[in-house]
């Protein structure tokens, strides 16, 4: 059933000019990535109240911190797998190509993508909490747990976005042009739950009359039943044979 989808996924993919993708938290798993939803997910074994919500931080900063520094540290063993360089490939010959992830990690970066956003921000940034500029910070372990501000000595924050907060406004204004400017041919949308309303709103609303829908997960999602192509499997299976035609 996947081989006639995959050879579908491929046409429309060849004769695409613009390229829209959505990825979630099942591409990141592939690396070894601790996902937080889900069966074996982080949030079953701790309340994500207790360390992603600004109340849980305001209580007990040193408390998150450690958990977020434990994370850091597990994730610099983490490498890129093929679902993120297939992307990138893809990247490289459409030349209208945007990538929003709701991953916090950079294992597409690390891979080559470079026209992307992280909606839900980036774990190895830091945020002052006072001045709220953000700055790269990959120290793992950091040296001092909470960090501080060296300009002003205010405590930082992992530049994440947690429960009740606004999602990240930059990535926001970002795809809302790329949506805005053009019709897109190709809507893929890989290793996601879609839970949040705005990722449903996006998918739906950027393929427009024409473009097609092309969905990848290991099982069927909520989001399914609205995608023209559904394709049962690791995102890191599916996507370098659906780019395979790609140089
Ligand atoms: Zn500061």
């Amino acid at each position: 059933m996947n081989e006639e989808a995959i050879h579908h996924a491929r046409e429309v993919l060849n004769s695409a000019g613009s390229v829209f993708v959505l990825t979630g938290a099942g591409v990141s798993a592939e690396s070894g990535v601790s996902t937080f939803r889900g069966q074996g997910g982080l949030w079953n074994k701790i309340d994500p109240m207790t360390v992603a919500t600004p109340e849980a931080f305001a209580r007990d900063p040193e408390y998150v911190w450690r958990w977020y520094d434990a994370r850091r540290a597990e994730l610099q063993h983490c490498r890129p797998n093929p679902g993120h360089f297939a992307l990138a490939q893809l990247e490289r010959n459409i030349s209208d190509y945007f990538l929003l992830t709701q991953n916090v990690d950079d294992l597409h970066e690390q891979a080559g993508s470079r026209n992307l956003a992280h909606i839900h921000g980036r774990i190895w940034e830091v945020r002052c909490t006072r001045e709220d500029t953000a700055w790269e910070d990959r120290r793992a372990p950091l040296p001092e747990i909470p960090p501080r501000c060296p300009q002003c000595g205010a405590l930082l924050r992992p530049n994440v976005v947690w429960f009740g907060e606004i999602i990240n406004r930059e990535a926001i204004d970002r795809t809302e042009r790329f949506l805005a400017e053009r019709e897109v041919d190709t809507v893929i949308i890989a290793g996601t739950q879609a839970q949040f309303p705005y990722i449903i709103h996006w998918a739906q609303s950027s393929r427009g009359a024409r473009g097609t829908l092309i969905e990848i997960n290991t099982e069927e999602t909520a989001f399914s039943p609205y995608a023209d192509l559904s394709l049962r499997g690791a995102s890191g299976v599916i996507l370098p044979q659906i780019v395979r035609d790609f140089a």
